[in-house]
Parts: structure tokens; sequence; C-alpha cells
């Protein structure tokens, strides 16, 4: 039986990518792209170039948009009102949640349907094994194109509303960008002592590896249990300790003269959370003040 067809809106380094995806897979791929140049190696590998957008809409149900941004679908999408009636947009380009909730609102206007998108890998990972899409709006609609999709990456259906894939999605870039840049801050505190990234690679390597464990260093499993018992108090790894250690970092990344912007931030975080009352709980009442913001 042949494949239901595919089209790809948006061809930069990740839509370009998801194309070939499809059509390594057999799956009738149309494209289209503003700048329409960039489809020349897809069409060399079978793909069918739209002329308009209303042409690539037309072409199938199922669209999958990877643009820069949400307002990009508007300045393509946007004057094609009959075209979009009964297409899918499944948008796998990075915006805010609330965008995504008014870009389910206009799609709704427009009687299309919505799902929004946020791919976990860079364009090389689409469709390997490792791949994952965290997917909000219809689930049902999701299973009807689940097949396709899934020739992208697993599909991690998050729920009804529209912004939770990027929700998600940002959640999981903020930890992957924080965590990385925190190894580079260690990489040239240590440096500065003529360490190279190396000979400090395995010790990072065993902190990291043993955060997400099940053993005594398994803070990932102890800071959630203590936010969702709402424990903010009685910690013999008191606060207030290590906010002074993380005092103890800026004055060593001064020392080192290395810029302190990061620490900074965690040690302003950390004495927020010590002066508003939480100094005698654990690390995890630091959620107390990341949720409850300066005035
Ligand atoms: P870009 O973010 O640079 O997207 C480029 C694409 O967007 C091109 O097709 C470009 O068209 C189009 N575009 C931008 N503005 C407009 C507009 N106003 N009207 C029409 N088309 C427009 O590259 P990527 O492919 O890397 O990323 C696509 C999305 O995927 C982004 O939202 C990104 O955050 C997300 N993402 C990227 C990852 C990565 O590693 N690259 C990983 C996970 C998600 P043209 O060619 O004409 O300029």
């Amino acid at each position: 039986m042949s494949k239901s067809p595919v089209t790809v809106i948006g061809l930069g380094p990740m839509g370009a990518k998801m194309a070939e995806t499809f059509l390594k897979n057999g799956r009738p791929t149309t494209v289209w792209n503003r700048t329409a140049s960039k489809a020349a190696p897809l069409v060399e590998q079978g793909a069918t170039l739209a002329a308009t957008p209303a042409d690539a809409l037309g072409a199938s149900e199922l669209i999958v948009i990877s643009q820069t941004d949400y307002p990009a679908m508007y300045d393509s999408l946007g004057g094609e009102t009959d075209a979009l009636k009964g297409r899918v947009l499944v948008n796998l380009s990075s915006g805010s949640p609330d965008e995504l909730r008014r870009a389910d609102a206009w799609a709704a206007e427009r009687g299309a349907e919505l799902l929004t998108g946020g791919i976990m890998v860079p364009p090389p990972g689409i469709g390997r094994p490792g791949s994952y899409v965290f997917y909000s709006g219809v689930e049902t609609t999701l299973d009807r194109h689940r097949e396709a999709l899934l020739e992208l990456g697993d599909a991690t259906f998050v729920g009804t509303d529209p912004g939770l894939s990027m929700l998600y999605y940002q959640a999981q870039l903020y930890l992957f960008w924080s965590t990385l840049t925190s190894y580079m801050h260690a990489v040239a505190l240590v440096g500065s002592a003529g360490v190279s990234a190396e000979q400090f690679r395995p010790f990072a390597a065993t902190t990291v590896s043993s955060l997400a464990g099940d053993g005594p260093m398994g803070f990932l499993r102890i800071v959630t249990e203590h936010i969702d018992a709402g424990l903010t108090t009685d910690d013999p790894n008191a606060l207030r300790m290590q906010a002074v250690g993380a005092d103890h970092v800026i004055e060593a990344s001064r020392e080192a003269g290395i810029d302190t912007t990061g620490p900074t931030a965690l040690r302003n975080l950390f004495w927020r959370a010590v002066d508003e009352g939480y100094g005698g709980g654990g690390l995890s009442s630091v959620i107390e003040a990341i949720r409850n913001p300066a005035p």
C-alpha cells in the first residue's frame, strides 16, 4: 500500500532534513520554501516543489512546518484562507507557549487543525534512534498521522494544551544549556590553574551521571521528592550553608579572572530563598525563589 503524502513547509537545516527523511522512507513529499532554490537537492531526491503555498497545502492533508518561528507561518500561509481548510498543520518550529495557543486559535478559525511540536534533536538526529518530538493538541489527530510522524522520531504526546509541547521543549533546552554552560564554567575555573578540559571531564561525568542515579548523590530523585512533598525545612544540607558555598564559587571565579555571570545568578537565587525564610531547608527550597520572582 502506498504511503500517505506529506508536505514540508520551511527548508532550513531542520525542514530539509525532515523532507529528506520522508523521501528516504518512500513517502510522497511536496516541499515549499520562501527561498525556492533551497528545494533543489530535495527535488533531485524525488520531492515535488510546490509553486505556491496554496499548492503546497493542496498536495497533502498532513503539513509539517519547520521555520524560524511562528510569525513565519503567518507570513507563508496567512493569505491561504481556502487552502488551509481541512489541513493538519504540524508545526515543529520554536515559539512561546502563548504564541502556540494563539496559533491554535488562528488555525481553528480557518478550519485547520494544529498539532504543535518540539523536536528534541538537531538535523543529523532526525529519523534516527533517540530522536523524539513532544506533541500537544488533539491526540486523535496525532494518532491519525502517527505513522508518518514516527519517521521523524518517537512521538511523545504531552497534553491537549497547545502550549505544552513548547513548555516541555524549553524546559529540556534550559536543562541542556545550563548544564553544559555550568560544565564550561567549571572547565574555565580549573583551566585557570592549567588543568585541561579532558583532565576534568571524568569528574564532571561522575557528577552528571550520579545526579540521575539511585545512589546517595541521586539528587534528581531527591530534589523531585522534596519538591512534590513541599518539603522546605529541616535539611542537614541547609540551603544557608550552600549559599555561602555559592559565594565562594564567585570568589574563586574572580580570583581565576573568569566571568561570574552564571554563579552570580545562582548565588542570587540561593540567597533570596534564604532571605525569604528557606535557609534551613535543602537545595530544593530554591524552587520557591524560582516560582515567586522578586517584585
Ligand atoms: P531556521 O530557524 O533558520 O529556519 C529557517 C527556515 O525558516 C527557512 O525555511 C526560512 O526560509 C524560514 N523562514 C524564516 N522566516 C520566514 C518568514 N518570515 N517567512 C517564510 N519563511 C521563513 O533553521 P532551522 O531549520 O535550524 O530551525 C527550524 C526550527 O526548528 C526553528 O524554530 C528552531 O528553533 C527549531 N529547532 C532547530 C534545531 C536545530 O538544531 N537546528 C533543533 C530543534 C528545533 P528561507 O529559506 O526563505 O529563509
